[in-house]
């Protein structure tokens, strides 16, 4: 089990931990800031900094096949920590943060656009929701200007943590046919911008919504029947 430490503070940019094992180009540490690829956010990547300041390159980061651990990829070529040893972390924070306004940015739309979620990606310039939804009722301007209007709410965000049998009382909150909240585990978190959103998610979020600034819609296509896809990217 790896202690997920951006569960707790999505801000931790470094920390210490203790590698538990390696092989085949996989680091599993102890505890971790590295987010692991899920829910349509990537992995993080970032650094492994030894005792003696050699800095060991993560090219991503996934869940492991052991469940409630973390695997690091090594990129390629990047030298091997030793199990036991002792390492600084540190994550491309730039590439995280952005990530994190766009990411909550999609919780705010996904209240302006109302319909069923059927997809989601985000990466560090761009992110996107496909909704099961008629074209002819989604408009850019109108999006943006809604998305924008409650961004300027500047609402602090926060996790709830509800029992499986809480959720499924509530189905309501699940909005993401595509990506179901991990269950079995007893508890499942919850997003909740206050007024606005709240939804299972185990993601990295900002503290208050106020930090994604303002979005812009690049883009607005028909992807299937199913998914008609709103493409953002962070307005400045
Ligand atoms: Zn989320």
């Amino acid at each position: 089990m790896t202690e997920l430490l951006f569960r707790d503070d999505a801000y931790l940019k470094t920390a210490t931990a203790r590698v538990v094992a390696v092989q085949d180009g996989v680091v599993e540490l102890d505890r971790t800031i590295f987010y692991p690829l899920g829910g349509g956010q990537p992995g993080d990547t970032g650094f492994l900094i030894r005792d003696n300041g050699d800095r060991i390159a993560i090219a991503d980061t996934r869940k492991s096949e052991s469940p409630g651990s973390v695997a690091h990829r090594l990129a390629a070529g990047a030298e091997s920590p030793q199990v036991g040893e002792a390492v600084a972390i540190e994550i491309d924070w730039p590439r995280r943060y952005a990530l994190m306004r766009l990411h909550t940015a999609l919780h705010v739309m996904s209240c302006v656009v109302i319909a069923p979620v059927t997809g989601g990606n985000i990466a560090p310039d761009k992110a996107r929701l496909d909704f099961d939804i008629d074209m002819t009722l989604l408009d850019a301007d109108r999006i943006a200007h809604g998305t924008n209007e409650l961004i300027a709410r500047a609402v602090a965000t926060e996790s709830v943590w509800i029992t499986d049998e809480e959720l499924d009382a509530r189905p309501e909150l699940v909005k993401t046919m595509s990506v179901q909240p991990p269950r079995g585990v007893g508890r499942i978190r919850l997003l909740s911008i206050p007024g606005i959103d709240l939804q299972p998610c185990g993601g990295t979020h900002v503290a208050n919504i106020a930090e994604i600034g303002a979005i812009r819609v690049t883009r607005i296509r028909n992807e299937g029947r199913r998914n008609k896809r709103v493409e953002i990217v962070l307005a400045g």
